[in-house]
């Protein structure tokens, strides 16, 4: 309740009052001028001044919001809203808005573990600002600036260049499965992806289970392996690669394949399928991740006196 004796204090009715224009607010309007180049950028709680005046609040009001603590100054002439996310907040206070591989995070797309920089995107002529423990990757392409997080479609557009095209693909295909991606949204990548990274977009598939999966698949393809993935084999059950047709390749996630049980069932999978004519090969997680030449070395031995034989299945 307000304390009428008390023109100091604010209610949290008053707050909600004062910031009840914001939530018109949906982007910056930088964002949405004739010259952001396409890109989109998703209001998150980050406003300039002007911004809060466009959205009908008096100074008075932002002081009023401010000394409630509903709202909070970034730097001068930047603003957040208290629950704000941190990484957004972040973004700002290096000037710009989340992008890439951080806001393919804050989308619930799969990024690699060790991606943990602040990705921001500052627009083309933007200002980088100092703050505490900066290790922010900038992103300066497309004209326009922002705060908030860029869309989907942008961060994955800027994720192909920033990151490499491993990480696109499972980002891209870690989107599509969890049908984030409409087919417009597809479309939109493909026509703004650079020309060397559009065939990615004609290979990626809606059905990918993990990112490690879209790696490995990308992977063998790129060596002329053919790549089923999630093959459900009779008497075997669901194996994660069927290569060439024959060649069974399971990838260990972080489910215990140790156990005496495990270790059991393991055992009897393998024999059911080299009865039935499968060659069998198991990596885990580190291996994939951190030594691949092993890993294609492996499959590439295992694959090469049947290739020479000209076996196909
Ligand atoms: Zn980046
Ligand atoms: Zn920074």
């Amino acid at each position: 309740m307000r304390d009428s004796h008390d023109p100091g204090l604010s209610s949290t009715a008053e707050v909600s009052r004062n910031l009840a224009p914001l939530s018109a607010l949906r982007r910056p309007a930088a964002a949405d001028g004739p010259n952001a180049g396409g890109m989109k950028v998703i209001e998150a709680g980050v406003w300039r001044t002007a911004d809060l005046y466009a959205a009908g609040m008096t100074k008075r009001d932002i002081v009023a919001a401010c000394s409630a603590n509903g709202l909070i100054r970034i730097r001068r002439g930047l603003y957040r809203k208290r629950s704000a996310d941190s990484e957004v907040v972040r973004a700002a206070e290096h000037g710009g808005a989340l992008a890439c591989a951080s806001a393919l995070r804050h989308h619930g797309v799969w990024v690699l573990d060790d991606e943990q920089k602040t990705h921001v995107w500052l627009g083309e002529h933007g200002s980088r600002h100092a703050h505490t423990a900066c290790d922010c990757v900038s992103h300066w392409d497309d004209s326009g600036a922002a705060f908030g997080v860029v869309s989907l479609v942008d961060a994955l557009v800027q994720a192909a260049d920033c990151l490499g095209q491993e990480a696109f693909l499972a980002a891209y295909e870690s989107a599509w499965q969890q049908g984030k991606l409409t087919a417009a949204d597809r479309r939109r990548v493909r026509q703004r992806l650079s020309a060397r990274h559009r065939w990615l977009v004609d290979f990626a598939r809606p059905d990918a289970e993990s990112g490690l999966e879209s790696i490995v698949r990308l992977r063998l393809a790129r060596r002329g392996i053919r790549v089923e993935c999630q093959v459900r084999i009779d008497g075997v059950g669901r194996v994660d690669f069927v290569l060439d047709g024959w060649l069974i390749v399971e990838i260990d996630g972080k489910e215990n394949h140790d156990g005496p049980s495990e270790r059991h069932k393991d055992l009897r999978r393998d024999a059911l399928a080299a009865a039935r004519g499968f060659g069998r090969l198991r990596f885990d997680y580190a291996l994939v991740r951190y030594e691949w030449p092993i890993v294609e070395a492996a499959i590439l031995a295992e694959l090469s006196p049947a290739r020479a034989q000209g076996r196909r299945g």
